[in-house]
């Protein structure tokens, strides 16, 4: 097996004038078998798998965060719908009551509570 080292992709295996290549699918970069040697091929390999976990973290840490806000009953301006996160923001004077976002579960409209 061996990476692209442009690209990250899972290179191919050629024959190509009796000589053995290989080619990226996805960038078209090439390289000669005996070539570079097996170090660079593990830097490239885990380069990789380092790569990836990290972006999956973050995908999960941002839905974590929608699901963990509270839901309520209110009636989404844009699309109708009866159901949406809330959260409370003190934009006034702190012995006034905090203003109320809404945040749409289903369209992901957000507005604001009129009082
Ligand atoms: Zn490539
Ligand atoms: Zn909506």
């Amino acid at each position: 097996m061996r990476f692209c080292p442009r690209c990250g992709s899972l290179m191919m295996l050629r024959i190509e004038n009796g000589r053995r290549v290989w080619v990226c699918p996805s960038c078209g970069y090439r390289e000669e078998v005996g070539q570079g040697s097996q170090e660079q091929q593990m830097a490239v390999l885990k380069q990789r798998i380092n790569h990836h976990p990290r972006e999956r973290l973050i995908v999960v840490d941002k839905s974590k965060q929608v699901e963990s806000l509270p839901k309520t009953r209110a009636i989404c301006p844009r699309c109708g719908y009866h159901e949406a996160y809330y959260w409370l923001v003190q934009t006034r004077k702190a012995d006034e009551p905090p203003t109320r976002f809404f945040k749409c579960v289903r369209c992901g409209y957000v507005w604001r509570e009129y009082d």
